[in-house]
Protein backbone atom coordinates (compact mmCIF):
# COMPACT_ATOMS: atom_id res chain seq x y z
CA UNK A 1 0.00 0.00 0.00
CA UNK A 2 1.44 3.58 -0.73
CA UNK A 3 0.42 7.32 -1.33
CA UNK A 4 1.34 9.70 -3.93
CA UNK A 5 1.95 12.63 -2.65
CA UNK A 6 0.93 16.41 -3.89
CA UNK A 7 4.93 16.70 -4.89
CA UNK A 8 4.75 13.42 -6.73
CA UNK A 9 6.96 11.76 -3.45
CA UNK A 10 5.62 8.11 -2.95
CA UNK A 11 4.56 6.98 0.55
CA UNK A 12 4.91 3.20 1.14
CA UNK A 13 3.11 2.50 4.06
CA UNK A 14 4.82 -0.27 6.11
CA UNK A 15 7.00 -1.05 3.12
CA UNK A 16 10.05 0.63 1.16
CA UNK A 17 8.93 -0.72 -1.85
CA UNK A 18 9.67 1.79 -4.60
CA UNK A 19 8.94 4.37 -2.00
CA UNK A 20 10.98 7.46 -1.50
CA UNK A 21 9.61 7.66 1.96
CA UNK A 22 8.61 4.78 4.70
CA UNK A 23 5.78 5.15 6.96
CA UNK A 24 6.31 2.90 10.27
CA UNK A 25 2.68 2.96 12.25
CA UNK A 26 4.91 1.63 15.47
CA UNK A 27 8.29 -0.01 16.47
CA UNK A 28 7.14 -3.74 16.29
CA UNK A 29 7.88 -2.57 12.52
CA UNK A 30 10.53 -4.50 10.74
CA UNK A 31 10.45 -3.37 7.33
CA UNK A 32 12.49 -0.31 6.60
CA UNK A 33 16.37 0.58 8.24
CA UNK A 34 17.31 2.90 5.61
CA UNK A 35 16.04 6.21 4.26
CA UNK A 36 13.51 8.67 4.69
CA UNK A 37 11.14 7.36 7.95
CA UNK A 38 7.65 9.49 8.67
CA UNK A 39 6.81 8.29 12.33
CA UNK A 40 6.45 9.77 15.49
CA UNK A 41 9.66 10.88 16.87
CA UNK A 42 8.99 7.97 20.01
CA UNK A 43 9.32 5.20 17.20
CA UNK A 44 12.29 6.68 15.69
CA UNK A 45 13.88 6.23 18.84
CA UNK A 46 12.53 3.12 19.81
CA UNK A 47 13.74 1.91 16.55
CA UNK A 48 17.41 3.05 16.99
CA UNK A 49 18.02 3.17 13.36
CA UNK A 50 21.30 3.44 11.96
CA UNK A 51 22.90 6.94 10.93
CA UNK A 52 21.83 6.68 7.32
CA UNK A 53 17.98 6.89 8.47
CA UNK A 54 16.32 10.32 9.28
CA UNK A 55 12.60 11.25 10.13
CA UNK A 56 10.56 13.37 8.19
CA UNK A 57 8.11 15.05 10.75
CA UNK A 58 6.01 16.70 7.90
CA UNK A 59 5.30 15.53 4.71
CA UNK A 60 2.04 17.02 3.61
CA UNK A 61 -0.77 19.32 4.85
CA UNK A 62 -3.06 16.46 3.74
CA UNK A 63 -1.06 13.69 5.88
CA UNK A 64 -1.92 13.40 9.14
CA UNK A 65 -0.69 11.09 12.32
CA UNK A 66 -3.44 10.03 15.01
CA UNK A 67 -2.69 7.99 18.72
CA UNK A 68 -2.98 4.09 17.79
CA UNK A 69 -2.94 2.99 21.44
CA UNK A 70 -0.55 -0.10 20.32
CA UNK A 71 2.60 1.15 21.69
CA UNK A 72 4.66 4.15 22.93
CA UNK A 73 4.33 6.37 20.01
CA UNK A 74 2.23 3.98 17.53
CA UNK A 75 0.07 5.78 15.47
CA UNK A 76 -2.43 5.62 12.71
CA UNK A 77 -2.07 7.42 9.11
CA UNK A 78 -4.88 9.59 7.74
CA UNK A 79 -4.80 10.97 4.19
CA UNK A 80 -7.32 12.90 2.24
CA UNK A 81 -7.84 14.37 -1.22
CA UNK A 82 -11.60 14.66 -0.90
CA UNK A 83 -11.79 10.75 -0.22
CA UNK A 84 -10.26 10.24 3.54
CA UNK A 85 -8.37 7.08 3.98
CA UNK A 86 -7.40 5.59 7.50
CA UNK A 87 -4.78 3.09 7.91
CA UNK A 88 -4.89 1.90 11.99
CA UNK A 89 -1.75 -0.21 11.79
CA UNK A 90 -1.84 -2.36 15.34
CA UNK A 91 -4.28 -0.61 17.34
CA UNK A 92 -5.98 -0.34 20.71
CA UNK A 93 -8.99 0.95 22.01
CA UNK A 94 -8.51 0.27 25.27
CA UNK A 95 -6.38 2.19 27.42
CA UNK A 96 -3.52 1.02 28.49
CA UNK A 97 -0.58 1.66 31.56
CA UNK A 98 2.07 3.02 29.51
CA UNK A 99 -0.05 4.16 26.09
CA UNK A 100 -2.86 6.24 25.24
CA UNK A 101 -5.92 4.94 23.66
CA UNK A 102 -6.73 5.14 19.97
CA UNK A 103 -8.40 8.00 18.53
CA UNK A 104 -11.38 6.71 15.84
CA UNK A 105 -10.96 8.58 13.19
CA UNK A 106 -13.58 9.63 11.01
CA UNK A 107 -12.78 8.02 7.21
CA UNK A 108 -14.34 6.99 4.00
CA UNK A 109 -12.06 4.21 3.80
CA UNK A 110 -10.78 2.47 6.64
CA UNK A 111 -7.86 -0.21 6.67
CA UNK A 112 -8.33 -1.55 10.28
CA UNK A 113 -5.89 -4.03 12.18
CA UNK A 114 -8.18 -7.13 12.11
CA UNK A 115 -5.66 -9.45 14.58
CA UNK A 116 -8.03 -9.98 17.06
CA UNK A 117 -11.06 -9.49 14.73
CA UNK A 118 -12.90 -12.91 16.00
CA UNK A 119 -15.55 -13.55 18.94
CA UNK A 120 -13.16 -15.40 21.03
CA UNK A 121 -10.84 -12.29 21.53
CA UNK A 122 -12.93 -9.86 24.27
CA UNK A 123 -10.42 -8.40 26.40
CA UNK A 124 -10.33 -7.40 30.07
CA UNK A 125 -9.55 -3.92 31.74
CA UNK A 126 -5.69 -3.04 31.77
CA UNK A 127 -6.98 -3.14 35.92
CA UNK A 128 -8.24 -6.69 35.81
CA UNK A 129 -4.99 -8.01 34.19
CA UNK A 130 -2.90 -6.25 36.51
CA UNK A 131 -4.86 -8.05 39.52
CA UNK A 132 -4.22 -11.32 38.04
CA UNK A 133 -0.99 -10.61 37.26
CA UNK A 134 0.14 -9.57 41.05
CA UNK A 135 -1.95 -11.94 42.78
CA UNK A 136 0.16 -14.99 41.08
CA UNK A 137 3.40 -12.99 41.03
CA UNK A 138 3.30 -12.36 44.49
CA UNK A 139 1.46 -16.27 45.24
CA UNK A 140 4.59 -17.50 43.42
CA UNK A 141 7.39 -15.47 45.26
CA UNK A 142 5.80 -16.05 48.42
CA UNK A 143 5.50 -20.24 47.85
CA UNK A 144 9.47 -19.45 47.54
CA UNK A 145 9.54 -19.71 43.73
CA UNK A 146 11.33 -17.03 41.61
CA UNK A 147 9.51 -15.80 38.40
CA UNK A 148 10.07 -14.94 34.97
CA UNK A 149 8.03 -13.46 32.82
CA UNK A 150 8.42 -13.56 28.50
CA UNK A 151 7.49 -10.62 27.19
CA UNK A 152 7.68 -8.90 24.02
CA UNK A 153 10.82 -6.53 24.16
CA UNK A 154 8.44 -3.21 23.65
CA UNK A 155 5.48 -2.17 24.82
CA UNK A 156 4.42 -5.40 26.86
CA UNK A 157 7.69 -5.79 28.70
CA UNK A 158 7.36 -1.98 29.54
CA UNK A 159 3.86 -2.65 30.48
CA UNK A 160 4.33 -5.19 32.49
CA UNK A 161 7.21 -3.22 34.73
CA UNK A 162 4.85 -0.85 35.13
CA UNK A 163 1.65 -3.23 37.09
CA UNK A 164 4.42 -5.24 39.04
CA UNK A 165 5.93 -1.48 40.31
CA UNK A 166 2.43 -0.21 41.14
CA UNK A 167 0.30 -3.42 42.08
CA UNK A 168 2.79 -5.69 43.12
CA UNK A 169 5.85 -3.44 44.71
CA UNK A 170 8.02 -5.23 42.94
CA UNK A 171 11.39 -3.73 41.08
CA UNK A 172 12.09 -6.71 38.36
CA UNK A 173 15.25 -7.40 36.98
CA UNK A 174 15.10 -6.88 33.09
CA UNK A 175 17.18 -7.96 30.27
CA UNK A 176 19.47 -5.93 28.55
CA UNK A 177 17.19 -5.85 25.19
CA UNK A 178 14.76 -4.81 27.27
CA UNK A 179 16.09 -1.62 29.36
CA UNK A 180 17.11 -0.33 26.15
CA UNK A 181 13.26 0.21 25.40
CA UNK A 182 12.72 1.36 28.99
CA UNK A 183 15.32 3.95 28.16
CA UNK A 184 13.37 5.68 25.80
CA UNK A 185 9.72 5.30 27.42
CA UNK A 186 11.43 7.07 30.56
CA UNK A 187 12.87 9.95 28.15
CA UNK A 188 8.73 10.48 27.20
CA UNK A 189 7.73 10.78 31.00
CA UNK A 190 6.75 7.30 31.86
CA UNK A 191 8.60 5.91 35.13
CA UNK A 192 9.74 2.19 34.98
CA UNK A 193 11.28 0.97 38.03
CA UNK A 194 13.76 -1.66 37.28
CA UNK A 195 17.47 -3.30 37.54
CA UNK A 196 19.26 -4.33 34.55
CA UNK A 197 20.77 -7.83 34.82
CA UNK A 198 24.48 -8.20 34.92
CA UNK A 199 24.36 -5.29 37.48
CA UNK A 200 25.47 -5.24 40.81
CA UNK A 201 21.85 -4.00 41.89
CA UNK A 202 20.33 -7.03 39.92
CA UNK A 203 22.99 -9.20 41.34
CA UNK A 204 21.66 -7.90 45.00
CA UNK A 205 18.35 -8.35 44.00
CA UNK A 206 18.63 -11.95 42.26
CA UNK A 207 20.09 -13.24 46.52
CA UNK A 208 16.65 -13.33 47.43
CA UNK A 209 13.62 -14.17 45.43
CA UNK A 210 13.08 -12.37 42.03
CA UNK A 211 11.31 -11.34 39.17
CA UNK A 212 12.97 -11.32 36.11
CA UNK A 213 11.68 -10.06 32.85
CA UNK A 214 13.14 -11.39 29.03
CA UNK A 215 12.09 -11.05 25.51
CA UNK A 216 8.90 -13.47 25.07
CA UNK A 217 11.38 -16.17 22.63
CA UNK A 218 13.57 -16.92 25.37
CA UNK A 219 10.59 -18.27 27.69
CA UNK A 220 11.14 -21.79 26.23
CA UNK A 221 12.16 -25.42 27.36
CA UNK A 222 15.77 -24.49 27.08
CA UNK A 223 15.92 -21.39 28.78
CA UNK A 224 13.77 -23.29 31.48
CA UNK A 225 16.77 -25.86 32.43
CA UNK A 226 19.12 -23.52 32.76
CA UNK A 227 17.30 -21.02 34.63
CA UNK A 228 15.84 -23.64 37.48
CA UNK A 229 19.45 -25.27 37.52
CA UNK A 230 20.67 -21.93 38.37
CA UNK A 231 17.83 -20.35 40.70
CA UNK A 232 16.35 -24.19 41.90
CA UNK A 233 12.41 -23.04 42.41
CA UNK A 234 11.43 -20.65 39.14
CA UNK A 235 7.82 -20.42 37.75
CA UNK A 236 7.49 -19.49 34.53
CA UNK A 237 4.58 -17.15 32.80
CA UNK A 238 4.46 -15.30 29.55
CA UNK A 239 1.88 -12.22 28.54
CA UNK A 240 0.21 -12.42 24.83
CA UNK A 241 -3.27 -12.00 23.84
CA UNK A 242 -3.47 -15.10 22.30
CA UNK A 243 -3.57 -16.69 25.56
CA UNK A 244 -7.32 -15.84 25.45
CA UNK A 245 -7.62 -18.75 23.03
CA UNK A 246 -4.62 -21.12 22.97
CA UNK A 247 -2.97 -23.28 25.71
CA UNK A 248 0.53 -22.86 26.55
CA UNK A 249 2.93 -24.94 28.24
CA UNK A 250 3.55 -21.55 30.90
CA UNK A 251 1.08 -19.65 32.78
CA UNK A 252 -0.38 -17.32 30.04
CA UNK A 253 -1.68 -13.96 30.86
CA UNK A 254 -3.89 -12.38 28.25
CA UNK A 255 -2.40 -9.03 28.24
CA UNK A 256 -2.87 -7.36 24.56
CA UNK A 257 -1.90 -4.20 23.09
CA UNK A 258 -4.59 -4.76 20.06
CA UNK A 259 -8.27 -4.05 19.99
CA UNK A 260 -10.40 -7.21 20.54
CA UNK A 261 -13.51 -8.31 18.69
CA UNK A 262 -16.06 -5.47 19.80
CA UNK A 263 -13.61 -2.77 19.87
CA UNK A 264 -12.56 -3.81 15.88
CA UNK A 265 -16.15 -3.34 15.51
CA UNK A 266 -16.60 0.18 17.35
CA UNK A 267 -14.13 1.68 15.63
CA UNK A 268 -15.61 0.20 12.70
CA UNK A 269 -19.05 1.48 13.26
CA UNK A 270 -17.90 5.13 14.30
CA UNK A 271 -15.82 5.74 12.09
CA UNK A 272 -18.76 5.91 9.56
CA UNK A 273 -16.19 4.29 6.82
CA UNK A 274 -18.11 2.95 3.43
CA UNK A 275 -15.45 0.50 2.48
CA UNK A 276 -13.47 -1.32 5.20
CA UNK A 277 -10.15 -3.15 4.71
CA UNK A 278 -9.21 -5.50 6.82
CA UNK A 279 -5.32 -6.44 7.91
CA UNK A 280 -3.73 -9.09 10.04
CA UNK A 281 -4.76 -11.94 12.44
CA UNK A 282 -8.24 -12.84 11.70
CA UNK A 283 -8.92 -10.44 8.66
CA UNK A 284 -10.64 -13.15 6.84
CA UNK A 285 -13.03 -13.98 9.60
CA UNK A 286 -13.78 -10.15 10.44
CA UNK A 287 -13.98 -9.21 6.65
CA UNK A 288 -16.89 -11.83 6.48
CA UNK A 289 -18.48 -11.01 9.21
CA UNK A 290 -18.75 -7.10 8.57
CA UNK A 291 -20.27 -8.17 5.19
CA UNK A 292 -22.78 -10.29 7.18
CA UNK A 293 -23.84 -7.19 9.18
CA UNK A 294 -23.95 -5.30 5.46
CA UNK A 295 -20.83 -3.74 5.23
CA UNK A 296 -18.87 -3.57 2.67
CA UNK A 297 -16.11 -5.32 3.49
CA UNK A 298 -12.40 -7.04 1.96
CA UNK A 299 -9.38 -8.63 3.19
CA UNK A 300 -6.76 -6.36 2.14
CA UNK A 301 -5.05 -8.54 -0.57
CA UNK A 302 -8.67 -9.02 -1.90
CA UNK A 303 -8.87 -5.20 -2.30
CA UNK A 304 -5.24 -4.84 -3.81
CA UNK A 305 -6.57 -6.96 -6.28
CA UNK A 306 -9.82 -4.99 -6.89
CA UNK A 307 -7.45 -1.88 -7.00
CA UNK A 308 -5.31 -3.15 -9.51
CA UNK A 309 -7.92 -4.23 -11.43
CA UNK A 310 -10.23 -1.60 -11.75
CA UNK A 311 -8.59 1.43 -11.07
CA UNK A 312 -5.57 3.03 -13.70
CA UNK A 313 -2.68 3.85 -11.83
CA UNK A 314 -2.25 7.26 -10.51
CA UNK A 315 1.09 7.60 -10.59
CA UNK A 316 0.91 8.73 -13.92
CA UNK A 317 -1.97 11.72 -13.07
CA UNK A 318 -1.27 15.19 -13.77
CA UNK A 319 -0.18 17.13 -10.88
CA UNK A 320 -3.33 18.95 -11.57
CA UNK A 321 -5.87 16.19 -11.08
CA UNK A 322 -4.49 15.26 -7.17
CA UNK A 323 -2.93 16.35 -4.31
CA UNK A 324 -2.50 12.86 -3.22
CA UNK A 325 -3.63 9.43 -4.99
CA UNK A 326 -3.30 6.53 -3.21
CA UNK A 327 -2.41 3.01 -4.64
CA UNK A 328 -2.61 -0.58 -3.24
ZN1 LIG B 1 2.72 -4.24 16.95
Amino acid sequence: MRIILSDGRVLGIETSKDADIVYISHAHSDHSRKGNIFSSQQTFDLLNLDGKTSILHKIDKDVILHPAGHILGSTQIEFTNGHTVVYTGDMKLREGFTSERAKIVKCDELHIDCTFGHPDFEFDSKEIIADRIDRWTRTRLMTGNNVVFGAYSVGKAQELIYILNKYSNITPVVDQNIEEKCKVYEKYGIRLDRVVIGSKEAAEIMKDKFVYIVPFNLVNPQSEKWLTTQYKQVSFAIVTGWAKKYRYRYHAFPLSDHSGFSEILKYVEESGAKEIICHYGNAVFMSKYLRSKGYNSFVDKEWEYRKRCNEPLRKSSTKEQLMISIQT
